[in-house]
């Protein structure tokens, strides 16, 4: 064996061994900062050291500091793991190295990459002809489409915000909900769109903003316009209404910009085809692969139903790029030059999954989710906050100290991970289902954990 070859392996070795002990390992680590800081430390050396032994001390020094996201007691965030084929394609993306920036650059990235954006929009029901880029997440894929929003909404009113940029021209407007992402704000804010111009419509118990609100701000308001609506709010997993929301932007000629980063993929299940139905009449949508779809990070998706704008927005053509004018060249849809292959993952993971597996994992997440939601409300002082009608569940025990020693047990306990909030003014705690790898025996152990700290 070569000594490449013997790296390799031992690297699958201590892969699979990771993953084979995830059920024996506190889902949160347990050792504090300090002595996990103590045992990373090293100096930076003088000269090479073996890879072997390198990556064997760095397995042995992080292993204690890894939150257990690929096990299927990791509720945190809206994050889950990465189905076995994605993780597999990750592996070789590293491997095979490949600048995913142009055709030229690769053309099996290029190829996977429009072939994978084919398929997203197919099992999303999104515009065939709308344009894909694939970004880091959905922080950059709201940056993506909204510079694309922007370039439109400006190209409407007669500026030229490629050539002229945004200094003196027509201000622009948004209209969103109270209970927006906080990402969307910092695209804004990336794209020259600052707070003050946000128009901030209230929204109801479970976070929806109305169509009627945005109705009565686009009524008051002439000139450029985005509205973005969510497809699925990261507390309560609610939608807002955006069939009623798109209607009210079309009548207005502003640009309805969807964010959609777990939610959007609701639309694969026909169960959830009344929550999720119209969310194709947007302009653009911002969704990650690295949550519901359980790629490994990082991986977002921009898509644009009108590639023109897109495009103008990006990169566009340059010389020594040698574009091939009929093949996909990365650059023209996302903010980013050199890149990772993201495709390969995202390819691998709807081909393992097909069109059923996709509906399956959703479907299975939110099973799990109305699982937690009636064996927690039985539980003594046990609060169900939101409408379990995706897979987020929120809860609370009485006050916020209770609710906070509670979840502080959890996280403490080991048997699973979730985080904590603040919802209507008072604390809650989140269990966000979005794993492939979580079971009915994951939830009911979890549910035992909270009957034992509650006692
Ligand atoms: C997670 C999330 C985002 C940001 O996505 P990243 O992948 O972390 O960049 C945006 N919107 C919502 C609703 C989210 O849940």
């Amino acid at each position: 064996m070569t000594d490449l070859e013997h790296l390799l392996r031992r690297t699958t070795d201590l892969a699979i061994e990771h993953l084979a002990t995830l059920d024996d390992r506190p889902v949160f680590p347990s050792a504090p900062a300090a002595e996990l800081r103590a045992a990373i430390a090293a100096d930076l050396p003088d000269g090479p050291l073996a890879p072997t032994t390198v990556i064997e001390e760095l397995a042995a020094a992080v292993a204690p500091g890894l939150t257990l996201v690929p096990g299927g007691r990791y509720f945190g965030f809206v994050t889950g793991g990465a189905v076995p084929a994605a993780l597999a394609a990750d592996w070789l993306t590293a491997t095979w190295d490949q600048n995913a920036f142009s055709y030229v650059s690769s053309p099996a990235a290029s190829i996977v990459e429009d072939i994978a954006a084919g398929w997203i929009k197919e099992i999303l029901r999104l515009p065939e002809g709308a344009s894909v880029g694939f970004t880091t997440g959905c922080q950059m894929a709201h940056v993506t489409a909204l510079a694309a929003a922007r370039h439109d909404v400006l190209r409407t009113a007669g500026w030229d915000v490629a050539a002229a940029g945004l200094s003196g021209a027509p201000p622009i407007r948004v209209v969103t909900g109270e209970k927006r992402h906080v990402t969307v704000d910092r695209a804004l804010r990336l794209i020259g769109i600052g707070s003050d111009a946000i128009d901030i419509v209230p929204v109801d118990a479970e976070g929806r903003a109305s169509a009627a609100h945005i109705a009565d701000r686009l009524a008051v308001h002439r000139g450029p316009t985005i509205v973005v609506a969510q497809a699925g709010e990261v507390n309560t997993g609610s939608f807002d209404p955006i069939p009623a929301i798109a209607a009210v932007a079309s009548e207005h000629g502003a640009w309805l910009h969807v964010d959609g980063a777990f939610g959007i993929w609701a639309r694969v299940s026909e169960r959830l085809e009344a929550l999720a139905a119209g969310v194709e009449q947007a302009d653009s949508w911002a969704f990650d692969a690295h949550k519901w779809l359980n790629v490994p990070y990082d991986s977002g998706v921009a898509v644009v139903a009108h590639p023109e704008a897109h495009r103008a927005s990006m990169l566009g053509p340059a010389a020594y790029l040698a574009a091939t004018g009929s093949e996909r060249d990365a650059y023209d849809w996302t903010a980013e030059a050199s890149r990772r292959a993201r495709g390969f993952a995202i390819y691998a993971a709807l081909r393992s999954l097909g069109r059923s597996g996709v509906t399956d994992l959703i479907d299975r997440c939110c099973a799990h989710a109305r699982r937690f939601a009636e064996r927690l409300a039985a539980l003594p002082g046990c609060e169900i906050v939101n409408d379990v009608a995706l897979n987020q569940v929120l809860i609370r025990f009485g006050d916020d100290e209770t609710t906070n020693r509670v979840l502080e047990k959890i996280q403490r306990g080991g048997v699973a991970w979730m985080g904590g909030t603040t919802w209507d003014g008072r604390a809650a705690i989140r269990i966000s289902v979005s794993s492939w790898a979580t079971t009915v025996e994951d939830v009911d152990r979890t549910v035992a954990a909270f009957a034992a700290a509650v006692a």
